[in-house]
């Protein structure tokens, strides 16, 4: 196995990473069982805060890293919450909560028609600190935003985000499936189909 670090310490992430990376060999160790703490995201765009965390882990433990970077973003809000998804509320003086983030949305939504949206997730994969071509991945999952919540599954932005074709928010569907069709799984399934093209190159 190759060992990897995950330039994160989400739990829920390392077990799904882990599952799909395992299989091409990858053991994949979150960053804080290293000791290693969390870089700064200073910058407007996912790619290069999830460049900047994978370069900041592999420096730090001298092993190849994986980062990621994701967030909503609302398409009549010009791409906004975008990466201060995490903090769109506390942006205006609001706490920092997932119930403050979706009640900021909703008001800035108000009386716009088109309610369009899609999650991101950006994958960073560096060989080393100063890989002059990391790997990146990106997925891209459709939706709507509506008013009122449905669901209690999921997390953040979830009981908010419709899926027209399935007629169920991100917060109504199983973890299963919002795990076979999320931004992650698409952004995850392309990072190994182009970790494969190294493999056997
Ligand atoms: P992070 O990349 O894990 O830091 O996520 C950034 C923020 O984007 C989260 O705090 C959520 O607000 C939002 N977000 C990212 N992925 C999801 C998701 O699958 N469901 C709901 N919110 C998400």
């Amino acid at each position: 196995m190759r060992k990897i670090v995950l330039a994160s310490n989400n739990a829920g992430k390392l077990v799904e990473f882990n599952a799909l990376l395992g299989t091409l060999g990858f053991d994949v160790t979150p960053q804080g069982a290293l000791g290693i703490a969390e870089a700064e995201e200073p910058y407007a765009t996912f790619v290069e805060n999830a460049l900047t965390k994978a370069r900041h882990a592999s420096r730090a433990s001298g092993l190849p890293a994986l980062a990621d970077d994701s967030g909503i973003c609302v398409h009549a809000l010009g791409g906004a919450p975008g990466v201060y998804s995490a903090r769109y509320a506390q942006l205006v003086g609001g706490p920092k909560s997932d119930a403050a983030n979706n009640a900021r949305l909703v008001r800035e939504l108000a009386g716009k028609a088109d309610r369009g949206a899609h999650y991101v997730c950006v994958l960073v994969y560096v060989r080393h600190a100063d890989d002059p071509q990391p790997i990146i991945a990106e997925g891209n999952w459709f939706g709507e935003v509506i008013d009122t919540p449905r669901g209690d599954g999921g997390f953040g932005y979830d009981p908010y985000f419709l899926l027209p074709d399935l007629g169920k928010t991100a917060a109504e569907l199983t973890k299963a499936e919002k795990n076979s069709v999320s931004h992650r799984a698409q952004a995850l399934a392309q990072l190994v189909e182009r970790l494969r093209t190294f493999e056997n190159a």
